[in-house]
């Protein structure tokens, strides 16, 4: 029993969510792990009352203060463009390590059984597609940004390797798609590389994405740590989880440098909610990880094993694992049957899981990276220059018509160097004939090698451009210590 209770935020959430947390919490008490929990609301009905953002202010003020959290599933409200309070909530706290662990349970039925699924997805939390930065660039053209920072790289890719040493793990696995998105996706890849260098104990392997999902069906038993981008990680984390039993076994932490929000992966399966039912396993899973956060990985570890007894046991089994199983649904355990099989097995060693090396060490607090390697005096310092610019125009005009226009309007210090349609150059012809989609790139670079253009100058072009084509938006061409900061088109 712990001195100083715990002070913990538990948000029961919506529709079953309640019934989850609950479990979770009496198994925790009975673990004899003094918790005092305030109790705080998000979600559906916060949303009704009015607040757009689904998390009032007394639960944020809770989380500032408790700075660890355990969360019900929250619905998303469909149709009246409200964010989804999940979002909102990870979004506020930073916390940009979603950490999916998928183990292979006993009990659990899957085709991969017996081969010794045990791998943690590190997914990035924050950044990527997941920005949320589109623009309608025509009535026709959409256009989602995808945001990869060498800051955000760092921490989630430092974080997978200090979770892969704690755990005395082997091998982490980096997932990108640096092959087409070379800046992007390049940039997490090469972070990642670097980094891989500061344990030389672990090894790091890289492979691409498509890929990863290929040896996931194959061959899972191969991965350990997999640590990946906002996009990437959320296909994949489902992947796993359905390698292992699905949603009703799929645990979550979501960390930042200051607050930690743990949840099942499940939604809030209305259908079951108030039906004492529904299988608590993931909302009880994600409570173990919180335990070992806040250093209680002996009792976690207890509970694990109570966990794992029970389901080794098969004799009270919820709903949908005795569908899975082809065992008695009539008869099936409530979710508080369940519960109370699990705090019977307290104390009690699985027979068939054997313990793991590291299982019960504490979760990694999160590490920020030292301040060299990014920052406003690291930037400062690395010579730049901008070399030209791309500018989006809207128009159906035909390539070689639209070329010979832009060149005329190009000026003394610039000169037109292409254009592409959806990355495919189109002018000069390269003989690919792209279908037109009313959206042009147009690039202007220096007309003498390598000179810095000028912001007027670039003003200066955009309106005599912007007199004979409607622009709709500008990005400059820069040159970061001799490398490129800007792709080439196809064909180019
Ligand atoms: P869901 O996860 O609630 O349900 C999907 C299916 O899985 C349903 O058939 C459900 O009955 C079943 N299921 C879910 N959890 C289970 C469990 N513990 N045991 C047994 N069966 C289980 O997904 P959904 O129906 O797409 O979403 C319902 C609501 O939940 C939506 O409003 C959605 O926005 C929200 N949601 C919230 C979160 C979150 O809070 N992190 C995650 C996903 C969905």
């Amino acid at each position: 029993m712990t001195a100083q209770p715990h002070r913990i935020t538990v948000i029961p959430g919506d529709g079953v969510g309640p019934e989850v947390v609950r479990s979770a919490q009496r198994i925790i008490a009975a673990a004899g792990v003094a918790v005092d929990w305030e109790e705080a609301e998000a979600g559906a009905e916060v949303f009704k009352r009015g607040d757009t953002s689904g998390v009032p202010r007394d639960t944020r003020a809770s989380i500032e203060r408790t700075r660890v959290v355990l969360k019900g599933p929250l619905e998303t409200p469909v149709g009246f463009g409200e964010k989804s309070a999940n979002v909102t909530l990870r979004k506020l706290f930073e916390t940009y390590a979603n950490v999916r662990p998928a183990r292979e349970l006993p009990g659990v039925p899957t085709r991969y059984a017996g081969e010794g699924v045990d791998m943690i997805i590190v997914r990035e939390n924050i950044e990527d597609l997941y920005a949320g930065i589109e623009h309608m660039q025509t009535q026709d053209v959409a256009q989602c940004l995808k945001i990869i920072t060498r800051k955000g790289s760092e921490k989630i890719i430092r974080y997978a390797f200090e979770l892969a040493r704690s755990q005395g793990r082997a091998k982490v696995t980096c997932a990108t798609k640096a092959n087409i998105m070379k800046l992007t996706e390049g940039l997490f890849k090469r972070t990642f590389e670097e980094l891989s260098a500061e344990y030389p104990e672990i090894t790091a392997e890289h492979l691409i994405i498509d890929n990863v999902a290929h040896q996931m069906a194959k061959n899972p038993a191969q991965f350990d740590v997999v640590v990946t981008t906002n996009l990437n990680g959320d296909i994949i984390s489902d992947l796993a989880s359905g390698l292992v039993g699905g949603l009703g076994f799929a645990p979550s932490g979501n960390y930042g440098d200051d607050v930690a929000i743990f949840e099942a992966v499940h939604g809030s399966a209305p259908k079951y909610a108030g039906k004492d039912v529904i299988n608590p396993t993931a909302l009880i899973l994600s409570s173990l990880m919180m335990l070992r956060h806040v250093g209680e990985a002996a009792a976690a570890a207890t509970i694990e094993d109570a966990v794992l007894v029970t389901l080794e046991e098969g004799k009270a089994v919820t709903q949908d694992l005795a569908r899975q199983t082809g065992g008695d649904i009539e008869h099936a355990a409530s979710t508080t049957g369940f519960t109370d099989s699990i705090i019977a097995n307290l104390g009690k060693r699985p027979a068939t899981v054997p313990k793991r090396a590291g299982a019960g060490a504490p979760a990694v607090a999160a590490t920020p990276r030292p301040r060299w390697s990014y920052g406003a005096d690291v930037s400062a310092s690395v010579a730049h220059a901008t070399v030209g610019v791309d500018l989006f125009l809207e128009s159906w005009v035909e390539a070689g018509e639209a070329g010979r226009a832009l060149e005329a309007l190009a000026g003394d210090a610039l000169t037109l160097q292409m254009i592409s349609s959806r990355g495919t150059m189109v002018y000069p012809e390269t003989g690919l004939k792209p279908d037109s989609v009313g959206l042009l790139r147009a690039r202007f670079v220096a007309r003498e090698a390598a000179a810095d253009v000028s912001d007027a100058e670039i003003a200066a072009l955009v309106l005599r451009v912007g007199e004979r084509f409607a622009w709709t938006h500008v990005e400059k061409l820069h040159v970061f210590a001799g490398e490129d900061g800007y792709t080439k088109a196809q064909g180019q």
